[in-house]
């Protein structure tokens, strides 16, 4: 006991030593080791069984007991581990047949890389080669990735963070309003119209205009029913194409493959990453229509990665999206978010402190506000990347005293179980 006690401390030790932590100031990192995983929980080196409600940034959204993935890892690794880009493999091949089934429409062909970020930057890319413009327009809550053109297309606040000396934002990148009514004196009804305009005055200059369907770290805000068929006209009417961003809304999150289905909407790129693979492996995916795809047999896609549709990634893809059709995750996810919903809808109706329940099936927040009558939020947003702890860290640091453990951000407490979840759990 003493002997694993100390080799515990080890681990946490070396790597509080050598590794630079993300999104911190390294004096603030101080990670704690996970030395295993049994079905939605993490634990802890010193025996800490923790319910994940975060899905880890929602990532693990097959839980942690998918043999299916871990066989078909396995067998890819010891088969064809790795070749570049330019060759086929099986599982890339069946990977990319099994995406054009699952998402919407006519989108039908596959560009792999291995983030959510690059997915985005593939997408801009694209959109920008098929319509001759350059400029991106996205939305002042919302993340798309960390690297110059993602973050800089991103309204989170770690974009401000960043600071001009360090990173300039990418020129070209325009924002928009979101549809977000609580705590906003934006009107939301208003905000198509705005973008609308916007993208009049850019005078046929954009080349696509970017949002998550339901906005994840920014506060998980869910749009009207209506909103993403009639940003898709807008976009279409000034020339520009609708990338969703799906990311951490795609396989099933939602209670539906994608959030795009969800509000009857075929977007003309579609990004996705996380549970592409459940996170057993790296892999993100940026998913275009048939239309786009022609586009490129005689017009040069430059960009590439040397482990873009790795092999065993992509054998993961093909199993995740296996277990999730056999074990019915994305109609567990839909029947455990109904009940979810009804749970926290409770609770914000009783809690002095929760000012609103957002989103839709396993994708869930709760915005703390300090007056539910005057909608004051409990912190600044700016809060989010200074190194005060913030009352939310502490309803955070609260839960995980309780063995339960949640994502918290901009004011919002974001409720994401594995799409395994059940209801004893929830
Ligand atoms: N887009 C969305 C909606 C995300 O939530 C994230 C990450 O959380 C990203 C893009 C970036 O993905 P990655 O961290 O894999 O680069």
């Amino acid at each position: 006991m003493a002997s694993q006690q100390s080799e515990r401390n080890e681990i946490e030790r070396l790597d509080r030593e050598y590794t630079l932590g993300t999104w911190t100031r390294q004096r603030d990192f101080d990670p704690t080791q996970i030395a295993d995983t049994e079905g939605p929980r993490i634990v802890t080196a010193e025996g800490d069984s923790i319910l994940d409600f975060s899905s880890q940034y929602v990532c693990t959204s097959l839980g942690y007991d998918a043999e299916r993935v871990c066989d078909a890892v396995d067998e890819q690794i010891r088969n064809v581990p790795y070749v570049n880009p330019g060759w086929a493999t099986e599982p890339r091949a069946r990977l990319s047949e099994k995406l054009a089934e699952i998402t919407p429409g006519s989108l039908k062909k596959t560009f792999y890389s291995t983030s959510g970020t690059e997915a985005n930057e593939v997408a801009f890319k694209i959109a920008r080669a098929y319509t001759g413009n350059h400029k991106i327009l996205s939305r002042y809550r919302s993340y798309h990735g960390a690297t110059a053109a993602s973050l800089s297309a991103s309204g989170d606040p770690r974009r401000v963070a960043q600071g001009p000396e360090i990173q300039p934002e990418v020129p070209g990148m325009v924002k928009g309003p979101d549809p977000y009514a609580y705590g906003s004196s934006l009107d939301p009804d208003k905000s198509l119209e705005y973008i609308d305009e916007m993208l009049e005055l850019e005078g046929g200059t954009v080349a696509a205009v970017l949002v998550e369907p339901l906005v994840g770290s920014n506060g998980v805000l869910t749009p009207p029913d209506d909103y993403l068929p009639k940003l898709k006209q807008i976009a279409h009417d000034h020339g520009a194409l609708l990338i969703c961003d799906e990311v951490m809304t795609g396989f099933g999150r939602t209670g539906e493959w994608f959030a795009s289905t969800l509000y009857e909407t075929e977007p003309d790129i579609i990004t996705m990453a996380k549970g592409l693979t459940g996170s057993y492996q790296p892999l993100a995916a940026t998913t275009v229509t048939e239309e786009i795809g022609e586009y490129f047999e005689d017009n040069l896609l430059n960009q590439g990665h040397t482990f873009a549709g790795h092999p065993t990634a992509c054998a993961a893809g093909v199993a995740a999206i296996e277990t999730y059709e056999e074990e019915g995750l994305v109609e567990n996810a839909r029947e455990m978010g109904e009940y979810l919903t009804a749970e926290l809808e409770s609770l914000a109706d009783r809690h002095p402190s929760v000012g609103e329940r957002r989103g839709i099936g396993l994708h869930q927040g709760l915005e703390l506000t300090r007056s539910t009558d005057e909608r004051v939020p409990f912190e600044e947003r700016s809060d989010k990347v200074s190194s005060n702890t913030t009352v939310l860290d502490e309803v955070g640091a609260h839960a995980l005293d309780n063995d339960v453990y949640f994502y918290t951000s901009v004011n919002t407490i974001v409720v994401t179980p594995p799409l395994t979840i059940g209801e004893a759990e929830v």
